[in-house]
């Protein structure tokens, strides 16, 4: 008899089903870079330089000189780690101004930075604890996971369809008989991941207002680049006042590391009190604040999301007139291909032709619906730009998807 685990079989598993993946290096985050192969060990051998349109460090500030300085510094002044949680010694004056600095933004009371977003969005869920969670179809695993771990009930409603929300809320309110000590909570991503559109956030919240439930929105791809400061989708509506729990990530366009939820005084003194993953997990690293802190300063004080939203209209516009079907209406250009097999292919073409972006297949996306997943970031050049027409141009030809 035997109680050990079978990895070796898990991976051939894997392997069988075309889901088994490797890791490559990259030799800088930058718009353009060398890739290697996982050395195992050894020294990289890396590729020529390609031009990546796989990155979520959208505005491209991530090796950016001011915000690399921000970083040096808070390492040199403060520390290269927090050292314990900050309910030990962990809490930094860069945490306070970071934390000040994001409330501001997104025009809420209070701020708390964790150190990640799926951190945030498990330690969160958790912490509230609720009855049952209202769940977009197309959320975010941070999302599922902390409804996992978090919510005694959880219901899927169909994407970004409030009809379906109502109807659900609505069912569950007649079916539990003691329906009204409920705490429900609704969460939904504002920008989705893969499909790049936007949740109808003023319709949910009329849904959620009905039955006096908690709003919980995921600004993770949105922070940074909507909304007049960089607030968000949230912000961009107006709807500041009406949702409950605003979550980020301070990883992708805001080029560090780190999560933070913004809202009430009530609810930022609650969680760290209670959400275990910031209680029991070491305060978010210094130099990451820092860095986060001077990215967030970048996007609401200049215009820099400005190049980003021309580089994406050239984009669209080129890849549709070429005959692709993009969906989205954000940063995210998902570039719909339809057949998995297909899609491997062209991200490798792509590849050969110097362009990196990822093809997104089952079970992330739904069967038949295999894609490029094609995200832009503001330091790409007008050359950057036009050798990814190209290569979508030739490498769709070699394919046969044009
Ligand atoms: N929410 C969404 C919608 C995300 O896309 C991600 C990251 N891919 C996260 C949360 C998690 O954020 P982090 O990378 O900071 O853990």
């Amino acid at each position: 008899m035997t109680h050990g685990f079978d990895l070796n079989d898990r991976l051939q598993q894997r392997d069988a089903q075309d889901l088994r993946r490797h890791l490559e290096v990259a030799e800088s985050v930058s718009a353009r870079t060398r890739f290697a192969d996982d050395p195992k060990g050894g020294a990289p051998v890396f590729s020529d330089e390609m031009a990546v349109f796989a990155s979520n460090n959208y505005l491209g500030l991530a090796d950016d000189g001011r915000v690399q300085r921000a970083a040096e510094l808070g390492a040199r002044t403060i520390g290269t780690g927090a050292g314990a949680s900050r309910l030990v010694t962990g809490d930094t004056r860069v945490h306070r101004a970071l934390e000040r600095d994001l409330a501001a933004c997104k025009g809420t009371e209070r701020a708390l930075v964790f150190s990640s977003g799926y951190a945030a969005n498990i330690g969160t869920i958790d912490a509230l604890g609720p009855d049952v969670v209202f769940s977009d179809e197309l959320n975010h695993a941070s999302i599922i996971d902390g409804c996992r771990v978090g919510a005694s009930e959880t219901v899927v409603y169909d994407h970004c369809d409030p009809e379906d929300l109502r109807a659900k809320m609505a069912a569950r309110a007649d079916e539990a008989a003691a329906g009204e000590d409920e705490q429900w909570l609704v969460v939904t991503d504002s920008v989705f991941s893969m499909d790049g559109d936007v949740a109808p956030l003023a319709a949910i919240c009329d849904v959620v207002e009905e039955y006096g439930a908690w709003l919980m929105v995921d600004e993770a791809h949105a922070t940074g680049l909507f909304g007049d400061t960089g607030g968000g989708i949230v912000q961009r509506e107006g709807l500041s006042d009406r949702v409950d729990v605003q979550l980020g990530t301070l990883s992708k366009a805001l080029a560090s590391q780190g999560g933070y939820i913004a809202g009430d005084e009530v609810l930022i003194e609650y969680l760290l009190n209670a959400a275990r993953s910031f209680v029991f997990s070491t305060g978010l690293s210094p130099p990451n604040a820092a860095a986060a802190r001077e990215a967030l300063r970048i996007a609401r004080e200049t215009d820099r999301a400005t190049d980003l939203w021309d580089t994406i209209e050239t984009l669209r516009d080129g890849l549709e007139t070429m005959g692709y079907e993009v969906l989205g209406e954000t940063q995210i250009l998902p570039v719909v291909v339809g057949d998995r097999g297909d899609a491997l292919e062209l991200a490798d073409r792509l590849r050969d032709h110097g362009v990196v972006a990822p093809a997104i297949r089952p079970p992330t996306v739904p069967e038949g619906t295999s894609r490029i997943r094609v995200a832009p970031m503001a330091t790409h050049t007008a050359d950057d730009i036009a050798q990814c027409l190209d290569a979508f141009r030739t490498a769709g030809a070699e394919v046969g998807v044009l």
